[in-house]
């Protein structure tokens, strides 16, 4: 993480969220709504999404924001994240929205994550979600910002909130799966605002 004094401070009243996921858009548009900022997303620019070649989600993260920020000649806020299960070395981990295959069919996912646990009859169902945030800007300029929420994986998925992988998701001390949650709950544990803290600490300190 960036020291705050040594991070770049977003200035303008712009930012583009370098990001496809309607999922990912409406947490991060909530995220970001006590800011003054005009909120835009590459979906409505009409932007392509680039190819995620990295092998880490700091990686992917900045390749999604400088791809935005160089396109729409504005800073970006791009956003990286999976879950990673010990038990399956980490896995889906960066691929986490490629196991739900083209359709993004995450019920799919799901089953197939609870297949690979079964496969190794895995007794450890610990799990974590990681979020990258990377900020990044037209001249090339990127802050970067990891969370991270820790918990365990049950089976069968329950409740119908969030997105992707959130109903088998227990985060630890709770007894509820992130779809169970109330969506603005999760945003106050969740990996995501973790990152968005640092974020804020760091780049929107004057906002
Ligand atoms: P990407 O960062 O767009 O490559 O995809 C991240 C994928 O990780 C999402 O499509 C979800 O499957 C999963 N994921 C990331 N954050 C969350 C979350 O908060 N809840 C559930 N699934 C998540």
């Amino acid at each position: 993480m960036a020291a705050a004094r040594d991070a770049r401070r977003l200035t303008g009243t712009t930012l583009v969220l370098a990001t496809h996921n309607p999922g990912k858009v409406r947490e991060i548009q909530e995220l970001l709504a006590p800011f003054a900022l005009t909120v835009t997303s590459v979906g409505d620019l009409g932007l392509p999404e680039p190819d995620e070649t990295a092998t880490t989600f700091e990686g992917n993260a900045h390749i999604k924001a400088l791809a935005a920020a160089t396109a729409s000649g504005k800073p970006a806020l791009a956003d990286d994240s999976g879950l990673v299960v010990d038990a399956l070395d980490g896995d889906p981990g960066i691929y986490s929205a490629r196991w739900a295959g083209p359709k993004k069919d995450f019920v799919l996912a799901m089953s197939k994550v609870e297949d690979a646990l079964q496969a190794k009859r895995a007794q450890d169902r610990r799990a974590h979600f990681v979020a990258a945030l990377a900020l990044g800007w037209p001249d090339g300029h990127l802050e970067t910002f990891v969370g991270r929420v820790y918990g365990t994986l049950v089976w069968p998925p329950r409740g119908n909130h969030g997105f992707g992988y959130d109903p088998m998701f227990v985060p630890d001390g709770h007894t509820q799966t992130f779809g169970e949650f109330d969506p603005a709950y999760k945003h106050s544990i969740s990996h995501r605002a973790d990152a968005f803290r640092q974020l804020v600490a760091s780049c929107f300190a004057n906002r």
